[in-house]
């Protein structure tokens, strides 16, 4: 009824969540150096020092493979797409312990992989949306301790991925502007809900947040995907994802959080959705009143969010 779509991933449910789940010690931990083996096998590694300091590997429980024919049916009113996909996952460091408790390095090198896992994925060209994302912390979903990240590529564009290039595009086509840079230019001239500026990259709390102390980090003139970031702005990221997460341990404790890179779907024109990465921390459960109406409810608002978030001593990335 309402044309959104959604991923049955039957592996996930039959070999069930291991037990090992989030309280894993280093020496059973499968993302920790020596225990290659007990993941699927290496794709890429970025290496300092003659060891890997951040590594990508087929997702174990992936909710889409990259073998699997791509084949569509129609049964009905219903429209069936195999599972046709690409889901990796990057382990972020070494280290078994939060990003944002490292150096600054360690965040970069990870960006560096996800670059370019994203880049040799856009090879593939069944993939029309490719996306990066973090979940850090049980409440944000992370099955594991260990630092990580997780690219999906998806053989279709979902609804809502779909509206937001579909947005970006009406308004270039309608003012000769990007929509992005345009909303980015409205928050510096008010100012009430800027962070920081971190070379390229502006951190700020959106006008509309759908979660309590949701940042943005936009870069001023980014490519449809993070793929396409360059090394400044990659680098401005990195400084952004560890400031943000030592801002919020700083006012609210530690926070299971999610990080989303969105971006334009893949062979979209540039005057799409330009690149940004959106931190929500996992701070409210959503319930009937969101299911009900689609909006999200919560108590917070963005210049409040804003202002607590600058008022701690600016973390050092
Ligand atoms: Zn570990």
């Amino acid at each position: 009824l309402t044309g959104e779509e959604v991923v049955i991933a039957t592996e996930r449910v039959v070999e069930r969540r291991p037990a090992l789940i989030a309280d894993t010690a280093p020496a059973d931990c499968p993302f920790c150096p020596g225990h290659e083996a007990d993941t699927t096998a290496t794709i890429d590694t970025v290496n300092r020092g003659g060891t890997w300091v951040a590594r990508a590997f087929p997702n174990r429980r992936p909710v889409l493979v990259v073998e699997e024919p791509l084949r569509a049916s129609a049964d009905g009113p219903f429209e069936r797409v195999s599972g046709v996909g690409a889901h990796e996952v990057l382990v972020e460091c070494p280290e078994h312990a939060p990003l944002h408790h490292l150096p600054l390095s360690r965040t970069a090198d990870a960006l560096e992989l996800a670059r370019r896992r994203l880049t040799d994925l856009r090879g593939d060209r069944r993939l029309r949306l490719l996306q990066w994302f973090r979940n850090h912390g049980v409440g944000a979903g992370a099955s594991l301790h260990h630092p990580h990240a997780q690219i999906v590529g998806l053989p279709v564009v979902p609804r809502r991925a779909a509206e937001l290039a579909h947005r970006a595009r009406e308004h270039h086509a309608r003012t000769g502007r990007s929509l992005l840079r345009d909303v980015l230019q409205a928050e510096e001239r008010d100012g009430r809900r800027i962070l920081w500026r971190e070379g390229p990259i502006t951190a700020l709390c959106p006008f509309a947040p759908r979660h309590p102390f949701e940042v943005w980090l936009v870069p001023a003139d980014p490519g449809p995907g993070l793929a396409d970031a360059r090394d400044d702005e990659l680098a401005g990221l990195a400084a952004g994802l560890v400031r943000v997460a030592r801002a919020w341990a700083a006012a609210l404790g530690e926070v299971a959080y999610t990080a989303v890179a969105l971006g334009a779907p893949e062979g979209q024109d540039p005057s799409g959705l330009g690149w940004h990465v959106r931190l929500a921390p996992r701070l409210v459960v959503a319930a009937g009143l969101e299911e009900a109406t689609g909006l999200t409810v919560h108590a917070v608002p963005p210049e409040e969010a804003a202002r607590v978030l600058r008022s701690v001593p600016l973390p050092v990335p």
